[in-house]
């Protein structure tokens, strides 16, 4: 494939706003890829040369970028930044100013794109930004105007189609097999290796029953398994039957992975954290007793003299770019290891909890960096009631209980594992974390600020959509307004975005990337909001019954307020889903 016609693909997806027309466009896009570049395309469509986990960044400056195009097109890099200050966006530069250029039909192809593109976050140490520059520049000579358009967004980090991963696993399916039946087998592998192009090049080369056999793999991190909500150790035991239950520790999430004498470590969201927490790789090289390894943990800063565990507040601090030495003996971080899921090239993700801790026990030396999770079996409310409190007492935010025989399930929600909280006694405690949708204008002194409200929304992991949950005008300060309209307004775009579903229409649409973590009074049932909204039909029974229509109505926030912004650690993705909502809001009256 030409990367002119994949540019003419990108465009199509750029300008629609509707989830299913990026359904149909990306499968029309993955039946014309061949399996040499399925894998390519696959990342290029995300801005990427690479999953998300690897950390290969093509990142370059806006004035870098300014001056190839002049290079490239005989201006000069003030004429760039002049034109691109009218336009707002380095594409639209590129691509007017190409188009007095005379290459009308570029033939080079998406893989030699992707070569260059390769070697532009390759190049480092010194003379970078000019071995950059001119690769960039001789690279943008050879394109026309549509494919220059959508190249030099992929360095700015602007290409943001929007396209979530689940998105791109029903194109992939319908693709293939003219449906999303195969869906399911496509997310379990990703569920597993977290790559989308390893996933969509096995299916392009050998097919479904090898996407089916696709192992855990060491440095591939697995999708977290995640927790539901409980109200009180009664319900638990009554659901759970007799459960291990460990401390529920307030830091990052950390997933280990050892290979030999190589350590990476992973986020939540998937993203690489290796380089954060040198004093992790250190603990894991001297601790785990294996040749390779896969632990999932909790870090966070811990005085093992006190006993104290710093709040999430302290520990998050860790989570930086620079002056990573110096923090780390500032404010060292320990691994509290709650589960082992792979060893010695074995997965373990099919073995029993029991099973599990068993074997984490038996690979982990002590030595006080990583701490094996303390595990207590218990069938008593009571008794867990007492854990709990001690827990609290402790300063953590609770336990979490697991079902002894539960598989490791990867990317899933369920009652495998419960989280118990200090208060969830039955009101609404706990916070909810919402993606910012969009903004309405203020009148008067918010006018200033401009932003009146924020409507926000939760994820709909279904549907891989963002449905519509609240509008907040209030708990934020001043400074907040103008904090969030500046980061708005970096990424506002001028229709609804495809996977976002709203009866409202704000001022402004931005796209789904911000997410707050919000406190309410409580959820209630609304029919101008779309999280959980659903239309039943009635089936005509009889000759003379007709088809009859109702909506049941979707989920609101009452008095939301902003409590913090948690976009460092969550992915819009990552925000709360309909199904948690909806629980929530059952829960809530069971007192
Ligand atoms: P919250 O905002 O309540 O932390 P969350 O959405 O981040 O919730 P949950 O699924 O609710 O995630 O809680 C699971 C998280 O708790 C895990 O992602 C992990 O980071 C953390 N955690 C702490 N201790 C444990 C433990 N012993 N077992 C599993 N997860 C733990």
């Amino acid at each position: 494939m030409t990367f002119k016609n994949l540019s003419l693909y990108l465009e199509k997806l750029d300008n629609t706003s509707s989830r299913l027309a990026l359904i149909d466009i990306l499968s029309d896009l993955f039946k014309s890829s061949s399996k040499a570049e399925i894998s390519m395309i696959c990342y290029l469509v995300q801005g990427r040369i690479a999953p998300f986990f690897k950390p290969v960044e093509i990142g370059m400056a806006e004035k870098t970028v300014a001056q190839s195009i002049a290079i490239s097109y005989g201006s000069s890099k003030d004429e760039v930044l002049k034109l691109y200050g009218k336009l707002g966006d380095m594409g639209l530069v590129a691509s007017q100013l190409n188009s007095k250029f005379k290459v009308q039909n570029s033939k080079l192809t998406v893989a030699q794109v992707f070569e260059i593109l390769t070697q532009i976050a390759g190049t480092n140490g010194e003379g970078t930004v000019e071995k950059r520059l001119k690769l960039l520049s001789d690279l943008l000579k050879k394109l026309d105007s549509i494919s220059a358009k959508y190249l030099v967004r992929i360095p700015l980090g602007n290409l943001r189609l929007g396209i979530g991963d689940p998105t791109i696993l029903e194109g992939l399916s319908v693709a293939k097999f003219n449906d999303r039946s195969k869906k399911k087998i496509l997310e379990g592998a990703y569920n597993r290796t977290s790559d989308l192009g390893l996933i969509a090049q096995i299916l392009w080369e050998k097919g479904l029953p090898a996407v089916e056999k696709l192992e855990v793999k060491v440095g591939y991190p697995i999708r977290s398994e995640l927790c539901e909500r409980l109200p009180t150790p009664q319900k638990a035991i009554e659901k759970m039957g007799t459960v291990d239950v460990q401390y529920k520790y307030d830091g990052f999430r950390v997933q280990i992975h050892k290979d030999g004498d190589n350590v990476s470590m992973f986020s939540r969201n998937l993203e690489n954290m290796t380089h954060m927490f040198p004093e992790l790789i250190e603990g894991t090289l001297k601790q785990v007793k294996a040749k390779t390894a896969i632990l999932d943990s909790e870090a966070l800063a811990y005085s093992p003299e006190s006993e104290e565990f710093l709040p999430f507040q302290e520990t998050t601090k860790r989570r930086r770019k620079h002056g990573i030495e110096e923090m780390a003996a500032k404010l060292p971080l320990k691994a509290f290891v709650f589960d082992i899921l792979y060893k010695d090239g074995k997965s373990l993700i099919d073995s029993p909890l029991t099973e599990r801790i068993k074997a984490l026990k038996s690979t982990i030396e002590e030595d006080g960096t990583l701490i094996p999770t303390i595990t207590q079996t218990i069938s008593d409310p009571k008794e867990l009631g007492i854990m709990l409190e001690d827990a609290i007492s402790k300063g953590l935010e609770g336990v979490v209980i697991k079902k002894l025989d539960s598989k490791y399930e990867a990317g899933g929600r369920n009652f495998n594992w419960v989280k118990l909280k200090r208060h969830s006694a039955g009101e609404l405690h706990d916070t909810i974390d919402c993606v910012i949708l969009g903004y309405i204008f203020g009148k008067g002194k918010r006018a200033d600020f401009g932003a009146g409200a924020l409507l926000v929304g939760v994820y709909d992991s279904k549907k891989d959509e963002f449905v519509t949950v609240s509008r907040i005008g209030t708990g934020l300060t001043d400074d907040e307004w103008r904090e969030i309209h500046k980061r708005a307004d970096k990424i506002k775009v001028d229709h609804k975005p495809a996977r976002v579903s709203s009866l409202i229409t704000p001022s402004v649409w931005i796209r789904p990337e911000i997410v707050i973590e919000v406190l309410a009074d409580e959820i209630t049932r609304s029919p101008i909001h779309t999280a959980g909204r659903s239309t039943l039909r009635d089936e005509p029974s009889g000759s003379d019954s007709k088809s009859k229509t109702e909506t049941e109505p979707g989920y609101a926030l009452r008095f939301p307020r902003l409590v913090s912004f948690r976009d460092k650690d969550k992915k819009a993705e990552d925000a709360t889903s309909v199904k948690e909502l909806a629980e929530m809001f059952f829960q809530q009256y069971k007192k």
